[in-house]
């Protein structure tokens, strides 16, 4: 077992409290993205260190604000092992805390503050762990700190990637510290949000006017992040409706339809109830309804079901309808799905089977379906060398890898820009609570021992990667 220097154990906390006091909140809805400082200040303080470091910015149009990143690397030699992390953190709201999300402070082994898990702790146990390293003949370690994980990273990670395409300095291996509570991740499914557009076209027929209800219920955890969502056991309050409600004439729907992500807490459908017994047939009149409306409530309650090809998934895929936009001219419905596939067009051509089912010739309805946003899946055998390198400089560390392969509930990650390469990535971070959350902490006791991990890890690897194969 290896032992940091209270030099090193004085730095790291030193570090993740200086980058948590940058607030880099970012929400591209919000036209949120951070300033340069935080970004400057990592830049800064690897070549003071003796790194080579590149920052970049990259403009995003859409909101006009700028994404910064830093890329640095130490050695010339292959096997180039990269750790990857972000500086961007999800927006905090200070009333839910209990203490300034941006004044890092300790209680205990845990350090509170928005970012000390995601990921700016982890972030602190890379650059020590490699502050003063000298990779000398055994290969080059490289640190790559995204500027907008927590929107997908488009803006940083792609052009980072061409950059080291064309000066030829792709990475061996990419080791991610996103917290993991120690597990060892491998698998992340994809994303793939797909929007359905239709015509509201209206027409009348003879009945009441009825209200129902739904609300969308969790077996575990209250998120409402799709990520989260397990068909079979939550029930999503749009596929209720669509269930319930099967065959029945749509006149209006409401509910808080807020994000692609996020699934509707309540939904609100006004349908007519055609009732034929004498008594209430007074009570009946001519009402106007939604063709459109009424077609994607049938095509919706088997949505769950279609049929396209995925890789094995410890919690298989979701099919969640988040979003329905309703004006007199169009119907949209965006779908958040995750999958352990990277085949959108067979998605795609799935839904539009499914949806063209309920189009009958008579309602002549065209049919449209636009993939909106798409982040391809993380898929690295559990058995390769990188993963199988982890677990052994964690258990060296006296480390207990709660589990290797899939990350259960979880989103994607940077990781997926270097596997969809075919450069093998796995990710390994802290012990935490409260990401994305209020009063987010990290163990400062599992940050060391990352710490230890990490540069144990590029020790390893280049060992094994620069053997004579007598
Ligand atoms: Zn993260």
């Amino acid at each position: 077992m290896i032992n940091l220097t209270n030099f090193e154990k004085n730095s790291l906390l030193t570090i993740a409290k200086q980058l948590i006091s940058y607030p880099t909140e970012i929400a591209y809805r919000k036209q949120m993205a951070p300033n340069d400082e935080c970004a400057e200040f990592t830049k800064e303080l690897l070549k003071e260190h003796g790194f080579t470091v590149k920052s970049f910015t990259v403009r995003n149009e859409d909101i006009g604000k700028d994404v910064h990143s830093v890329l640095a690397w130490k050695g010339e030699l292959v096997p180039r092992i990269m750790f990857l992390g972000h500086l961007d953190v999800v927006p905090a709201d200070p009333s839910a805390w209990k203490q300034d999300p941006y004044s890092p402070h300790v209680e205990g082994d845990r350090l509170y503050g928005r970012g000390a898990a995601d990921m700016k702790g982890p972030v602190a146990s890379m650059i020590t762990a490699f502050l003063d390293l000298d990779p000398g003949d055994f290969g080059t370690v490289m640190l790559l700190f995204s500027g907008d994980e927590e929107e997908g990273g488009f803006y940083s990670i792609p052009p980072i990637i061409e950059f080291l395409k064309s000066r030829n300095l792709l990475p061996t291996y990419v080791i991610n510290g996103e917290p993991s509570n120690h597990e060892i991740v491998t698998k992340r499914r994809g994303l793939a949000q797909f929007q359905v557009i239709l015509p509201n076209k209206k027409q009348t027929s003879v009945g009441r006017v009825n209200k129902q209800v739904f609300r969308t219920a969790k077996s575990g955890d209250q998120s409402l992040h799709t990520a989260r969502f397990t068909p079979g056991a939550d029930v999503h309050a749009l596929i209720a409706a669509s269930k319930t409600l099967f065959g029945k004439k749509i006149i209006h729907v409401e509910g808080d339809f807020l994000k692609e992500n996020r699934l509707p807490q309540e939904v609100i459908v006004h349908y007519i109830e055609e009732t034929m017994d004498e008594s209430s047939s007074l009570l009946n009149h001519e009402i106007t309804y939604s063709v459109g409306l009424t077609i994607a409530f049938r095509a919706l309650a088997g949505i769950t079901g279609i049929n396209f090809p995925t890789e094995p998934s410890i919690v298989g895929r979701s099919i969640a309808p988040n979003i329905l936009e309703i004006d007199d001219e169009i119907i949209k419905i965006a779908f958040d799905i995750r999958t352990m596939t990277n085949d959108t067009k067979a998605i795609q051509k799935a839904i539009h089977e499914h949806f063209s089912q309920f189009i009958t010739p008579t309602s002549s309805l065209s049919l449209e379906i636009r993939l909106l946003r798409n982040s391809e899946m993380m898929n690295v055998d559990p058995e390769h060398l990188l993963p199988k390198t982890l677990v052994k400089a964690a258990s060296e560390e006296g480390i207990t890898v709660p589990h290797v392969g899939e990350k259960i509930g979880g989103g994607s990650s940077d990781s997926r820009f270097f596997t969809n390469l075919g450069i093998p990535a796995a990710e390994i971070g802290p012990i935490h609570d409260g990401s994305h959350s209020p009063n987010e902490w990290v163990s400062i006791s599992s940050l060391m021992k990352l710490t230890i991990v990490y540069r144990r890890t590029f020790e390893l690897l280049t060992e094994s990667l620069t053997q004579d194969p007598w």
